[in-house]
């Protein structure tokens, strides 16, 4: 019966001794203690050194076990602290971002307000300028440019025509015994004369020509890109303008020539106008309202074949 319960009891040891540790432990405990009773106590010591074996490495294996499951748990505590302080990270990030969003719109705006304030300053100023300009480049009575201005431009148009290789000409024009007008009518009335001969003129000229008063009632016209001949017959046409139609004053209606004097520019631009000037007094004394053109035959100055001031449209 005892030898029975041995073989079982070794039968049970050889199935769960590798796969349930426990129950061998308890198994090895049984036979020890029946071959203790059997009367064969070096057995049975064998029995409890294995059973005593197996439970400290029962033992050892559950404390590893348990020590690494405290520090799978500490890992994770870490990780989850980790997760947290970074999630409190990119809160704050959010924050200083959205900080420097606001800081960024509002330094924008406040750009914007001063550069909108300084364009309008900016814009203001500019018009103030330009009409400066115009007022210290014009002669207040006609609207037609002063001198300074013309030599300006004149300068301007030289170097241009000696680049392009284009001719320039200028023309003097003088008005035909103005003094009476004056003597007669008063200097208002002669004023309105003048006005409305720097109109006529800027009616029949190009867009490019320029008119300047050049002091009293005498003026300088500037004609880019033409040459003598084609001055000549602007020049004339500007006579025509004037002699063609009295001037209406407060005076009543007043007849009004012109005599010009046209001068091709060369290298230098003051002998043009001197050129242009002695054409003019040529034209005076061969007996006003005419247009004669420097250094050009008396058949050829002389452009207009009617009598003075009997020219028709
Ligand atoms: P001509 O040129 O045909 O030889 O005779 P003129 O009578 O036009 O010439 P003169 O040089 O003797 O007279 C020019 C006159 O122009 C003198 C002055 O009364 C007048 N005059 C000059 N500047 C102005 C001005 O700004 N306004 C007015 N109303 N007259 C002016
Ligand atoms: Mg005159
Ligand atoms: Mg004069």
């Amino acid at each position: 019966m005892q030898e029975e319960a041995l073989e079982q009891y070794r039968q049970s040891l050889l199935d769960v001794e590798s796969t349930v540790p426990t129950v061998a432990v308890e198994t090895l405990a049984r036979l020890a203690e029946l071959h203790e009773h059997r009367g064969d106590p070096a057995v049975a010591l064998g029995y409890y050194r294995r059973m005593v074996d197996l439970r400290e490495r029962l033992r050892d294996e559950e404390r590893m076990r348990l020590v690494k499951e405290l520090e799978m748990r500490y890992d994770v505590e870490q990780r989850e602290r980790e997760i947290a302080s970074l999630r409190t990270d990119h809160s704050m990030r959010e924050l200083q971002l959205q900080r420097r969003n606001w800081a960024v719109v509002a330094l924008l705006s406040g750009l914007g307000v001063v550069a909108a304030a300084g364009f309008l300053v900016w814009r203001a100023m500019r018009a103030r300028a330009v009409l400066e300009k115009r007022l210290s480049a014009e002669d207040p009575l006609t609207g037609a440019l002063n001198r300074r201005a013309f030599l300006e431009l004149a300068a301007y148009e030289v170097r241009r025509s000696r680049r392009s290789g284009k001719p320039l000409s200028v023309v003097m024009a003088d008005v035909d015994h103005f003094k009476p007008v004056n003597d007669t009518h008063g200097h208002f009335v002669g004023d309105e004369v003048l006005v409305e001969l720097v109109r006529r003129l800027r009616a029949t000229l190009r867009e490019v020509d320029a008119i300047c008063r050049w002091g009293g009632e005498e003026f300088v016209l500037l004609f880019p890109d033409a040459g003598g001949d084609s001055a000549a017959r602007v020049a004339e046409r500007a006579r025509m303008a004037v002699a063609r139609t009295p001037v209406a004053t407060s005076a009543g209606e007043m007849s009004v020539t012109l005599t010009l004097g046209v001068a091709v520019v060369g290298d230098d631009f003051e002998a043009a106008v001197d050129a242009a000037d002695r054409a003019l007094y040529q034209g005076k004394r061969a007996g006003r309202d005419r247009v004669v053109v420097a250094n050009g035959s008396p058949d050829r100055a002389r452009l207009r074949s009617d009598e003075p001031g009997s020219s028709g449209p």
